[in-house]
């Protein structure tokens, strides 16, 4: 079911359990403000989850009330993911889900990095 991203912070969504360990992951990085793993249920060869340590439900929160420093590392994280995965060529599509209109599932912030295939065209 997609959420209402207007809501405050559930931290018992699937997120907030993975980073409190309590359900496993493959992690594909992590640092002091950052954690990526891979999706459980891939729509590509490479599809991984990138999410801020931060309790934040989407972009709209994240980008309002996150630290310069968390979003600057949030950034910085993406792209370090895709390139030492060596994605720059042929390339990747970084996706973020926001609200009830986009089918946001999980209610803390994340952005998708999809790869491995030729992903066409964007369809909205
Ligand atoms: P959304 O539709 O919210 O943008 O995407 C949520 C994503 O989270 C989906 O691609 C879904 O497969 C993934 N997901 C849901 N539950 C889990 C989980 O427990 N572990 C992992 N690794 N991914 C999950």
């Amino acid at each position: 079911m997609p959420i209402d991203a207007t809501k405050p912070y559930d931290d018992q969504n699937i997120f907030a359990k993975i980073l409190r360990g309590e359900i496993p992951n493959s992690t594909v990085y992590e640092d002091d403000h950052v954690l990526a793993f891979e999706d459980i249920n891939p729509q590509a060869p490479y599809h991984v989850l990138v999410i801020p340590k931060g309790a934040y439900v989407s972009w709209d929160d994240f980008s309002a009330n996150g630290s310069d420093a968390e979003i600057a590392a949030f950034i910085r994280a993406v792209g370090h993911i895709a390139r030492e995965a060596g994605l720059t060529e042929p390339g990747y599509r970084l996706l973020a889900n926001i609200g009830m209109d986009a089918h946001q599932e999980v209610p803390h912030l994340h952005v998708h990095i999809f790869a491995g295939r030729p992903l066409g065209p964007m369809l909205v």
